[in-house]
């Protein structure tokens, strides 16, 4: 690509070519007096732009939807859903438009471009507020090494949006290789639509799993060979939210993505306190979506999926058989990670050796921390720390006794641990430690002391905590307190749907 080029569109794009029936075409709302908030050059690199074109106005009139750059030809997309268990019906971009797939294969969304014909009773806006947490979230996954859609730009507007107040519209602009939801299945299925089905799984089969047309495996069924890749992405996806401790908060079936990335950043958390049982979506009275419940959710999702893949796979068998590797893949990547967070090796994993290493010192130490409330990311960076600096293979625990309350239950955990460990080489511990214990996740208190500033017109801390979030396992020392505990009123946050 040429020097601080616009984006190349290449048209038809894969999703486009599928034809009318799963989109419909039409321009962004332009917004009043659009003006930047921050910018991913990460993202630009990722996906081959060049990042000086965001400083462009030409950029910023396209990116909050004001000018459609030339070769775009815009669309929002069909799809139906599970919403907190029940069938919802249809659904759709209700309020992201996608600008076309770029020369390079990278399809590129503004999320809050205004009204579509699926925005329903919905405004088509996003607030500012909800965009920033997007914005950095994305990114923050991203530097995580979790799989999910990635944020090139965010812009804001003076024009008001109604929420529980007025506040004013922002959008994101989102870049993935597809935004091909579980949800987009579920649509043509439930409307017995088998043509736009077949195209959808063939489309989505030839371009992201290949591999998937010449498994013999499942009776080389392609259709249920690409139902379980599908399940073992998803099952290593959660594998990493639970490792990391996020939750995301809305897991309809519409907000899971057929590429196992993370995507629609809502509600989500990540975890201050160990606290299994934590719901981060204020409008989830039932607790559908704690974070502990969210290794079931996905397999119940999976499921739904499976139901729309059934004609196609012509087999109730086989599509039960296509994900039950779930139950395998999510277990022993789970465990993988949480080994990995604690130094230990994950050298036998489905084995009673292996399986007797987990029982023996995570789910112990999991149910110390909730016990005690310890705060997660600070438990484990300061396990990093004594693991990285111990002398004669003895770490200093002492940090860590400090912020747990039953001291005694800590120290006989860490005997059993310690004992484990002297059996790793000291640097190959720390080396997985410092790889899998980020020092900075995007907690709720970080994205709101940002969000705050941002709305009194001051954006430089959203760029700034952008840095810090995308080299997470670094320490910044100019940033130590975004490290630390949450203050006391970060437990009042209550974050809902209302984005
Ligand atoms: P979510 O739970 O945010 O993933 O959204 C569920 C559905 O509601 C999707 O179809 C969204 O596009 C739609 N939606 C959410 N907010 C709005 C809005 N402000 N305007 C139009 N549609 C919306
Ligand atoms: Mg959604």
């Amino acid at each position: 690509m040429s020097e601080s080029t616009a984006p190349q569109w290449h048209s038809p794009g894969r999703f486009e070519a599928l034809g009318p029936a799963f989109f419909t075409y039409l321009q962004p709302s332009p917004v009043s007096a659009p003006y930047w908030v921050a910018t991913s050059a990460s993202t630009a690199h990722w996906m081959g732009l060049n990042p000086d074109w965001l400083r462009s106005d030409e950029a910023l009139q396209a990116l909050s939807g004001s000018a459609i750059a030339p070769g775009s030809k815009p669309l929002a997309s069909v799809y139906s859903g599970h919403q907190f268990g029940h069938w919802a019906g249809q659904l759709g971009d209700g309020r992201a438009i996608m600008l076309g797939e770029t020369a390079q294969g990278f399809e590129v969304q503004l999320k809050g471009a205004g009204r579509t014909p699926y925005s329903r009773g919905g405004d088509g806006r996003a607030v500012l507020r909800s965009s920033i947490r997007e914005f950095l979230c994305s990114e923050a996954m991203a530097a995580l090494g979790i799989p999910t859609t990635r944020a090139l730009a965010l812009t804001g507007s003076p024009l008001p949006v109604a929420r529980e107040s007025i506040e004013t519209a922002a959008v994101v602009t989102r870049v993935a290789v597809s935004f091909v939801r579980f949800g987009h299945f579920e649509h043509f299925a439930a409307r017995d639509m088998q043509t736009e089905l077949k195209a959808l799984a063939d489309m989505v089969i030839d371009q992201h799993y290949p591999e998937c047309r010449t498994a013999t495996a499942l009776n080389g069924n392609a259709y249920a060979n690409f139902l379980q890749a599908v399940s073992e992405r998803t099952a290593r996806l959660l594998a990493q939210w639970q490792a990391v401790g996020f939750c995301h908060g809305v897991m309809n079936t519409d907000n899971m993505s057929i590429l196992g990335l993370t995507i629609d950043y809502g509600p989500f958390q990540f975890l201050d306190a160990f606290d299994p049982g934590h719901i981060c979506n204020h409008s989830d009275n039932q607790g559908r979506y704690a974070f502990n419940r969210q290794p079931q959710v996905a397999y119940w999702n999976l499921y739904c999926l499976g139901q729309a893949l059934l004609p196609l796979i012509g087999d109730e068998e086989l599509t039960i058989a296509a994900l039950e590797s779930y139950k395998t893949v999510f277990p022993a990547a789970y465990a993988t990670q949480m080994l990995r967070k604690l130094g230990l090796p994950d050298d036998a994993p489905g084995t009673a050796a292996g399986e007797g290493r987990f029982a023996q010192i995570v789910n112990p130490l999991l149910q110390i921390l909730a016990d005690n409330k310890v705060d997660y990311t600070i438990f484990f960076t300061r396990l990093t720390e004594a693991v990285t600096q111990a002398k004669d293979g003895q770490p200093d625990l002492e940090p860590l006794r400090d912020i747990i309350l039953d001291r005694a239950t800590f120290d006989a955990w860490s005997l059993t641990y310690s004992e484990q460990l002297a059996q790793v080489d000291q640097a190959q511990s720390a080396n997985w430690m410092q790889k899998s214990n980020p020092r900075y996740v995007l907690r709720n208190h970080l994205g709101e002391t940002v969000i705050r500033a941002a709305q009194g017109g001051d954006f430089a801390p959203v760029q700034q905590i952008l840095a810090v979030l995308q080299a997470p396992y670094d320490s910044h020392p100019d940033h130590g307190d975004w490290a630390g505990f949450p203050p006391d009123w970060a437990s009042s946050i209550e974050i809902s749907c209302s984005s």
